[in-house]
């Protein structure tokens, strides 16, 4: 990846005051002595309302490891005369579960405090929370630094909960460079800021069960916190400072997948059981100008070669594209596939063949035929074809080979085009157009159609 100039920080610093105070305002009942530490020293104006967010980083865990700069605070929260626990800078403390209770101890293994259910760390202003061994990208541990408040909660499992407390403009800064390289262009990030603003108000409280409002993990969007923030990503949030994309006035579903491979999807192409969304219709992910000459839905040798070579469509020519995500393919032996399948349809004998029953306008297999020696299987909708094959994406075409016409087939091969679900912006498309000198509302309107930029606050 080219990595480009550092840029410096941009104005919006200038609102995280404001935005605390905000956030600190929901839970006056809560922390009377949090918002007095707070306000005391902070404007009390403010612009607008920045909406707070409950961010879940773990859950079920037996003991939480953390530790902080100057000024650490641990509210363990019994009776509102208790004064808070200052940790010392930089001294690794540890929170375990202890029947109803949380007990925290210091760098030594001695108790320092107890909490019932809940406890509560704030880092100085301005500061950072470190929570150690969270999970990274690829399921490894990590050590992380959080903004905003860290609660520790005793969960029904009978570990912890660790949720992060954080309004949702320094929540995207810690998403936008988990969701986009930060080495894309500044209008593409400014609409990667946008689409996840969008889809935060939209998901949030789907984890409400266990506490909070999002997870941390692509189930959600991928949040990694201030360990994660850019200078570029940061700009690109303070920019679109509370602009989300509505339709007809209604906030709008704002999904975006890596690459379209040349085509985005309807959303009931790939979610068959959603009712199409006015806004999520397939586009092509192509300019008059590129001279592409490829009028959807595709058939025959023409699918064929668009499935194998990609034309000068935005998420190719982009310069950030990668090829094994604009085109690929995979060969799996007759028995390897018959055990994927198996696993997760059943029993439907030997296998046979496996043929596309049916496809999408963008491309996309929309019904997949399991030919089996006991029955044949339907298989619908492009998600669940995608998961059950294991594929970057479900725009495929699948060769079966045989040494004889009336021989069984020896080997599958599946070549397709792009990666992730295809629905809504296309990542590495928005960065091609940004080159081109779009900007990000003219991206945005592209990738969802009839929907505007609209400024909550
Ligand atoms: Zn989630
Ligand atoms: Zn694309």
């Amino acid at each position: 990846m080219p990595t480009d100039a550092k840029e410096t920080r941009p104005a919006g610093d200038a609102g995280s005051a404001c935005e605390l105070h905000s956030m600190h305002l929901r839970f006056v009942r809560l922390l009377p002595l949090v918002l007095i530490t707070f306000v005391a020293g902070h404007p009390t104006r403010c612009e607008g309302r920045v909406p707070p967010l409950r961010v879940g980083l773990l859950v079920h865990r037996e003991r939480v490891a953390f530790s902080g700069g100057a000024g650490l605070k641990v509210y363990a929260g019994r009776g509102r005369r208790l004064p808070p626990l200052s940790a010392p800078a930089g001294e690794t403390w540890q929170a375990r579960r202890e029947g109803r209770e949380i007990v925290v101890s210091d760098s030594r293994g001695a108790e320092v405090a107890r909490a019932r259910r809940r406890l509560r760390i704030l880092p100085a202003a301005g500061g950072t929370v470190t929570i150690l061994d969270v999970p990274g990208h690829w399921d490894k541990r990590t050590t992380r630094a959080y903004r905003g408040m860290i609660e520790i909660r005793t969960d029904r499992s009978g570990g912890l909960t660790v949720v992060n407390i954080v309004d949702i403009e320094t929540y995207l800064r810690g998403v936008v460079p988990s969701e986009m390289p930060a080495n894309y262009p500044l209008e593409a990030l400014k609409a990667q800021a946008v689409a996840a603003r969008g889809q935060a108000l939209i998901k949030a409280g789907r984890h409400r069960r266990q506490g909070f409002d999002l997870c941390a993990t692509q189930h959600c969007q991928v949040y990694g916190g201030a360990t994660s923030e850019d200078p570029r990503t940061d700009r690109a949030v303070a920019e679109t400072r509370g602009e989300v994309l509505t339709y007809h006035g209604r906030l709008a579903d704002t999904l975006y997948s890596s690459t379209c491979g040349g085509h985005t999807a309807n959303n009931e192409d790939y979610w068959p059981d959603q009712r199409p969304v006015p806004y999520l219709r397939g586009v092509p992910d192509f300019e008059p100008e590129d001279g592409v000459d490829l009028s959807f839905p595709l058939a025959g040798d023409q699918l064929k070669r668009y499935l194998k070579y990609a034309p000068r469509v935005n998420c190719y020519q982009s310069r950030y594209a990668a090829s094994d995500k604009i085109r690929w393919w995979e060969t799996v032996k007759r028995a390897e596939m018959k055990r994927r399948l198996a696993e997760a349809l059943g029993d439907f004998g030997d296998l046979l063949d496996l043929r596309v029953a049916g496809r999408a306008d963008c491309g996309m297999v929309e019904k997949l035929a399991v030919i089996g020696s006991r029955k044949l299987v339907t298989v619908e909708g492009g998600r669940r074809i995608r998961s059950l094959l294991g594929l970057q994406s479900a725009t495929f075409a699948i060769e079966s080979y045989r040494e004889r016409p009336s021989d069984l087939p020896v080997v599958f091969v599946i070549y397709g085009a792009g990666w992730g679900h295809q629905v809504g912006m296309c990542q590495v498309g928005a960065a091609g157009l940004a080159d081109k000198g779009w900007d990000y509302r003219r991206i945005l309107e592209k990738y969802y159609q009839g929907c505007v930029v609209v400024k909550r606050y």
